[in-house]
Formats: structure tokens, C-alpha cells, sequence
């Protein structure tokens, strides 16, 4: 099946002027030509009208089954909480989002029923299970944990379906980590520090020795990945920065050096902007005021790192808005681009969420999911996972956010929105 986009102009990811006036071929779920294409090649037309194509948008940072507040999940069956993920999935490929990197839950039978057309929703990168210290942020049986321990029930429901997972010293931690990536993981999530909407982890822990970091590291580079980390302190990143981990979640509290050494090691940096404003306003309801002074603290700190990432010029930097709970925040989704435009600029914006979580993914060697094309791109070889938008997002990214200028969304070279 070939489908050629007529009457297009183009940002393929990484440019900073539209290429003007070309058709762009699909054949099957790949793009597989640029340029000026006769039209008798091709089984379907689409004509752009002089729109835009981009590459569909990329989120590294979700968590799409925990599709409820903490507690509420807790009491749901496993059957309502995929339910609800469907939902939350379809919600998000509708958005223009065409790929995520889920840094905690149990993905796999959503991932497998998107893939296998059973579900509609963006690619799923899984994590799997995200690891911690006992007492660490994924340390999940705070919940009436005294209780639990003592009546050797040591899971919570939310760690029985596979969101977290508690594991000690390195054998544990080799373990766990060699058991995210049997199911599947294309990368792995730990807990490297204190956690801020968390109730039982003070921000200033430090998570896992530096011991059990490398292992973690060693465990995933045995597998060809990489190691994400929740991290918010410099002190935290800096051990996981020496223990060889390549995606810092959130990175709120930097200092100059931290910076200077994500910068020289090519570490990947995951904020969002739009959700630290939000919970530095307090707009985001918290369990109880220490959680708030917590999150208080890491939404202004974020701002301050911003500078530090503009100072040391830090081009490794992703998309992550960290979409979780119910699906009305996830409508926070779309609003990081707007945060990240007013936080850096235009294109940083746009390259955060295509191109630059492509780079990040590639981390993932034969562990990624996806090896067919490339991600993130519109460009030879890459998967037709695309948008088409009236305006010129180069000039602003209000073009991709506005659902109606959002004319079509095609994700593996199928299309699921077209108001052309
Ligand atoms: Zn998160």
C-alpha cells in the first residue's frame, strides 16, 4: 500500500526551516521518499493544502496504567485498571502522540494489544516495573505498610500488578532488573533518591548504594540498555551519573557541577516544566502538607536547573510531562510544549519531542521494541508515524497544540484522525 502526502511542507525533527513544497511517500508503515513524487505511484493521495509534516509526538516520560490516584488503584481489579489504560492510550494517539517511554507500570498487555490492533494507542516503550530500595520512592507498601510487614503480606496491590517492585542489595537488584527485561523492558527504571508527591521518602535520600547502581547499570548493559532514574538532588546524581545511568527522570536540583558532568557524559535530561509549575502553585492536590513543602520545592528548583541546562548547553534533553493518575491530568500532556517553548524556545520544543527522543531510544539497541524504522523523524526510513498541521509550528508550537489545526495523525502508516 502506497500513500504519497501531496502539497506539503516539512519539519523532519531537527531542521529550523521547513523544507517547502514536497510530496512525501509511504509505502506499508514506512516513509520511504521526500521530494517532488508523481502521484501515479501511489494507491491513496492526501493532500496537505500547504500544511505541515512532522513527526507525531513523543513522550519519554508516562505512566499509563496507573490510570487513578495511588489509592483508588490499589482497590481496582487488574481488568479495570487496563480498561482505563485503553482509554488513557487512545486518548493520547488522538493527541498526536505516537510513541511513549512508560518509566513505570505494567505495559505489556497494552503495549502487545496496540501493536497487535486490538487497542488504539501510541507505541509503548516499557519499563516494566520501576525498582527500589526498601523504603524507596516505588516502596509502595507505606499504605498501612506497619501492617503488612508484620502479617508477612509484604506487596501492596499496586506492586503485585507489576508497577513496582522492592529489591535489596545486588543480587536482588540483578535480579529485578534481568526480570523487567525477560518481560520485555527496552529500558530500565529505578529509584535513585527521594521522591516529592511521595509521602514516606524525604527528598533528600539518597536511593541504592552506589553497589547496587552499577548493578542495576551492569544488568541492563548486559541487555544492550540503558538505566532511567527518578532522581530530583544533585548528591543522588551525582552517584548515579559515576554508576553509569543514562536518563535522569525529573533532575529538579542541579548544581553547576552536576551539570557540567551531564553535559561531558551525554546524560539524557527529563524535566517537565508544566507539571513543576504546577505543583510549585500548588494546583495539583497532595496528600498532606509535607508532601506539599516537597513538591513546592522541586517546582521552583526546576525553573533554576533550566538555567543551568541553557548554560551548559545541554542538548540532551526529552519530552516527559509524567502523565499519571486519572485521565484529566493527562490533558497536562500537551500543555509541556507550550512550558518548554516559553522555558527555552520554539525548536528546542519541537526537537524535545521528536527527533531527540528518537536519539535517546536508539540507547536501547536491540532491546527497542520498534527496529524497523526510525523514530521521532520524517525522513527516509522512518516509521510513518506523522502529523499534518495547518501552520507553520516553527513560527509556534499553538499549531500542534490545537486539536483543529491537528488536520491528520497517522501512526504506522495507518491514519487515525483526517480533517484535511
Ligand atoms: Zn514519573
Amino acid at each position: 500500500m502506497k500513500k504519497l502526502i501531496i502539497n506539503a511542507n516539512v519539519f523532519n525533527g531537527t531542521n529550523d526551516k521547513l523544507i517547502e513544497g514536497v510530496s512525501v511517500l509511504i509505502e506499508n508503515n514506512l516513509i520511504t521518499r521526500i521530494g517532488d513524487i508523481d502521484v501515479s505511484v501511489a494507491d491513496e493521495v492526501i493532500d496537505a493544502k500547504g500544511g505541515t509534516v512532522m513527526p507525531g509526538l513523543i513522550d519519554a516520560h508516562v505512566h499509563i496504567t496507573m490510570s487513578a490516584g495511588f489509592n483508588e488503584l490499589d482497590a481496582m481489579t487488574r481488568e479495570e485498571i487496563a480498561i482505563r489504560s485503553a482509554r488513557i492510550s487512545e486518548q493520547m494517539l488522538m493527541r498526536g502522540f505516537t510513541t511513549i517511554r512508560d518509566v513505570a507500570g505494567n505495559t505489556l498487555g497494552l503495549k502487545n494489544s496496540i501493536d497487535k490492533g486490538y487497542a488504539t494507542g501510541p507505541r509503548i516503550l516499557p519499563s516494566m516495573a520501576a525498582i527500589s530500595q526498601t523504603s524507596g520512592h516505588s516502596d509502595y507498601r507505606q499504605n498501612r505498610a506497619q501492617e503488612r510487614l508484620a502479617n508477612g503480606h509484604e506487596d501492596s496491590p499496586l506492586m503485585k500488578t507489576g508497577a513496582f517492585k522492592v529489591a535489596d542489595g545486588r543480587a536482588e537488584v540483578l535480579k529485578a532488573v534481568r526480570e523487567q527485561l525477560f518481560m520485555g523492558a527496552s529500558q530500565i527504571k529505578i529509584m535513585a533518591g527521594g521522591g516529592a508527591s511521595s509521602t514516606f521518602d524525604p527528598l533528600d535520600t539518597l536511593q541504592y548504594t552506589m553497589d547496587e547502581m552499577k548493578a542495576a547499570v551492569e544488568a541492563a548493559s548486559d541487555y544492550g540498555t540503558y538505566v532511567a532514574a527518578h532522581i530530583h538532588t544533585a548528591p543522588a546524581m551525582k552517584r548515579a551519573a559515576e554508576a553509569g545511568v543514562m536518563s535522569f527522570e525529573h533532575a529538579t536540583i542541579m548544581d553547576d557541577e552536576i551539570a557540567q558532568i551531564i553535559k561531558e557524559k551525554g546524560i539524557w535530561v527529563v524535566p517537565s516544566y508544566f507539571t513543576s509549575e504546577l505543583i510549585a502553585n500548588r494546583k495539583i492536590p497532595m496528600p498532606n502538607e509535607e508532601t506539599y513543602k516537597k513538591t513546592e520545592r522541586v517546582g521552583k528548583a526546576m525553573m533554576k536547573s533550566a538555567e543551568l541546562i541553557k548554560k551548559y548547553n545541554i542538548e540532551n534533553i526529552v519530552y516527559g510531562t509524567d502523565c499519571v493518575g486519572k485521565s484529566d491530568v493527562h490533558k497536562a500532556q500537551m500543555q509541556e510544549l507550550a512550558a518548554i517553548e516559553e522555558v527555552f524556545d520554539t525548536i528546542t520544543a519541537l526537537r524535545m519531542a521528536t527527533s531527540n527522543c528518537g536519539r535517546l531510544f536508539e540507547l536501547s539497541t536491540y532491546q527497542l521494541p520498534y527496529q524497523e524504522g526510525k523514530l521521532g523523524r520524517v525522513c527516509e526510513g522512518a516509521y510513518a508515524d506523522l502529523l499534518i498541521v495547518d501552520g507553520n509550528p516553527l513560527e509556534g508550537v499553538a499549531c500542534v497544540m490545537s486539536d483543529e489545526s491537528k488536520k491528520l495523525i497517522m501512526k504506522d502508516g495507518l491514519v487515525y484522525k483526517n480533517t484535511l
